[in-house]
């Protein structure tokens, strides 16, 4: 499968992984195969949200043109968006810094039965607070553990949490950028801040292997997606989104059944009741 998924305690590093990987299909070939794979998705969606156990939690990482938008996008192509909710993390407001870094993640997690979708998340918090320093390294450090005991209990509580880290090589992002100032459709996301954060890309690659190697656990792994080629991405996350939702399929079916059958019970149950009182 070309989205790698790291082991917990595994060192990383990023430049060891391609960014450009296709598997062994052609453009065509996934696009055919990602048509299969949605559709699969999308029914074990209607079931987590007809079971009503679990809630699906997708975390989205990568530098800025990496992809998380169009990534994201296409998997609302293929879930019931009812059920669905993205939730963007930009610059924390003043309320947010009011409170502990997880405050504003831990409200929209997503409920049992539905899905959510992070554009960005708590790990900036080791991320771009850590790169640029805006708190002492004490603080982000001992953020590790915390994010690995929130990650745990939401776990605990029936929440399937998949984190995708979209790699991409740095030519990549400077085609992208200039691509952006061609295109006046995408000229608005232009923004100075993205040249000024590619001048620390390294500092940003070691905060992501650091991240990644410390909070890639069994209950919330990570996965390193090669993303420069943007089909190949879209198949890689539904191929990781599909895998870790089938175990979950008879269960979800069991449950479903056990629920009609006492539908069905306590319908039978209030029809004898009316044909009694007639
Ligand atoms: P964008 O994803 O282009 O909308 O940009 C959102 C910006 O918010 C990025 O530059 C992030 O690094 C920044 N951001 C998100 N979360 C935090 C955080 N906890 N602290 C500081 N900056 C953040
Ligand atoms: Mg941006």
């Amino acid at each position: 499968m070309p989205a790698r998924r790291i082991s917990p305690n595994q060192i990383v590093r990023l430049d060891s992984i391609p960014t450009d990987y296709t598997g062994d299909l052609s453009k065509d070939e996934a696009q055919e195969r990602l048509k299969d794979l949605g559709k699969e998705v999308g029914d074990l969606q209607e079931l987590l949200f007809a079971a009503g156990d679990h809630s699906l939690l997708i975390v989205f990482q990568g530098m800025d043109t990496a992809g998380k938008d169009g990534a994201i996008n296409r998997i609302l192509e293929y879930v019931n968006v009812q059920s669905c909710r993205v939730s963007s993390f930009k610059v924390p407001t003043p309320i947010e810094l009011a409170h502990d870094f997880l405050w504003r993640v831990h409200a929209v997690a997503p409920p049992k039965g539905s899905v959510g979708i992070f554009n960005r998340s708590h790990y900036e918090d080791v991320l771009v607070v850590r790169v640029k320093q805006l708190v002492p390294e004490a603080v982000w450090r001992a953020r590790y553990e915390q994010i690995n005991a929130f990650e745990s209990l939401l776990a605990s509580s029936g929440t399937i949490v998949v984190k995708f880290f979209l790699h991409i090589s740095k030519k990549e992002q400077e085609e992208r950028l200039l691509a952006r100032e061609q295109d006046v459709e995408k000229a608005w996301k232009l923004s100075v801040g993205d040249w000024k954060e590619r001048e620390r890309w390294d500092d940003y690659q070691r905060a992501y292997e650091e991240a990644i190697a410390r909070c890639s656990t069994e209950h919330a792994p990570w996965y390193v997606v090669p993303a420069d080629k943007k089909w190949a991405r879209d198949l890689a996350v539904a191929e990781v989104l599909a895998e870790t939702l089938r175990p979950y399929r008879e269960p979800w079916l069991a449950q479903l059944a056990s629920v009609g059958v006492k539908a069905k019970t306590e319908l039978a149950e209030y029809r004898a009741s009316l044909a009694q009182s007639a």
